[in-house]
């Protein structure tokens, strides 16, 4: 079966990155991804980028736009605003976040007016009436959670608390997300959970990502990754390796897959081609 696909962008922060972003979405579009999302900067610092880059792609390529929204650094009513001034642009689709401290910063610590967590996040807005949310999931256990359960159980409360689909967090090996489905569906959750996957576009820089967000990377795949970019064929094995991670996924029953495309479209889309999406249609025709 040909899986559905979906794509993270991030939001320009200069002309140069604007055409960077309009040719990657020029490049993906044509895949016919089920919604693409656009992320808002750690401790809230693309806030306006956030909402121009996600209602001009609403605007201009009629794909279903999701907006990120975190609860770091703004009081309860400003980030309501944020999702109400979505809602009335026609975006309805937010990923809904608790967020990190920005750069520098120890832990996220609630503005004294805002959210306290993304599960208060999310019950604000299923209160608004007007969104589909989506949340994060972590199948390697995010880096606050107490023990894997209490991270599992947390998410259940994100799904009872409103959201309605959830994303997760990049990971390398297909049992790493099997045993967490298989553990979430042991804690009674049965919203849709789609894995997040990273192109590897950038070992080092992968590795540094994945050291951050505790993705385990096992020895043969860093020794694969290795000898692939000493031979400066580093971009056939990162394809290889994401489509058969997606295969395997696929061969248990996964029919949805979220792409971190880091706004470059070329690897996601060797990958996509690879899984038998095929481009069928011109953004013209999509908008
Ligand atoms: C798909 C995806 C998209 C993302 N996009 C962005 C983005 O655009 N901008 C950005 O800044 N960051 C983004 N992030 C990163 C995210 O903001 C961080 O991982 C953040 O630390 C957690 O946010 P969350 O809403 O997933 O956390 P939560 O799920 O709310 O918290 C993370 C974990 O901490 C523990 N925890 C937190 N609060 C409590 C509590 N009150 N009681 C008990 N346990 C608790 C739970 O184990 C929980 O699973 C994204 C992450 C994912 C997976």
């Amino acid at each position: 079966m040909i899986p559905e696909i979906s794509f993270e962008f991030f939001p320009p922060q200069n002309i140069e990155a604007t055409f960077r972003l309009h040719e990657a979405v020029q490049s993906l579009a044509p895949l016919g991804p089920r919604f693409v999302s656009v992320t808002y900067g750690a401790g809230g610092t693309t806030r306006a980028l956030t909402r121009d880059a996600a209602h001009a792609l609403h605007r201009t390529t009629g794909l279903r736009v999701a907006a990120h929204l975190t609860c770091v650094n703004a009081s309860r009513e400003e980030t309501l605003e944020i999702a109400r001034d979505y809602a009335k642009a026609g975006v309805t689709d937010i990923v809904a976040l608790r967020g990190d401290a920005p750069k520098g910063a120890d832990g996220f610590t609630p503005h004294p007016e805002g959210f306290a967590s993304s599960v208060e996040l999310i019950k604000a807005l299923k209160a608004e009436g007007s969104f589909h949310l989506r949340v994060g999931a972590y199948p390697e256990q995010h880096p606050d959670a107490a023990n894997a359960q209490a991270d599992i159980d947390f998410l259940k409360a994100k799904f009872d608390a409103g959201a309605d689909e959830a994303i997760t967090q990049f990971f390398f090996e297909a049992d790493t997300f099997l045993r967490f489905r298989d553990k979430c569906a042991k804690a009674g959750i049965d919203g849709m959970i789609t894995p997040g996957i990273l192109p590897v576009e950038n070992w080092t820089a992968a590795r540094r990502f994945a050291g951050l967000c505790g993705a385990h990377i096992s020895d043969e795949l860093a020794l694969g990754f290795d000898a692939a970019s000493r031979d400066g064929r580093e971009e056939l094995f990162a394809l290889a390796h994401a489509t058969e991670l997606c295969d395997d996924l696929q061969s248990e029953g996964v029919e949805r897959f979220h792409f971190y495309t880091l706004n470059r479209p070329e690897l996601t889309r060797d990958i996509c081609v690879a899984l038998g999406v095929t481009p069928s249609l011109s953004l013209q025709d999509v908008a």
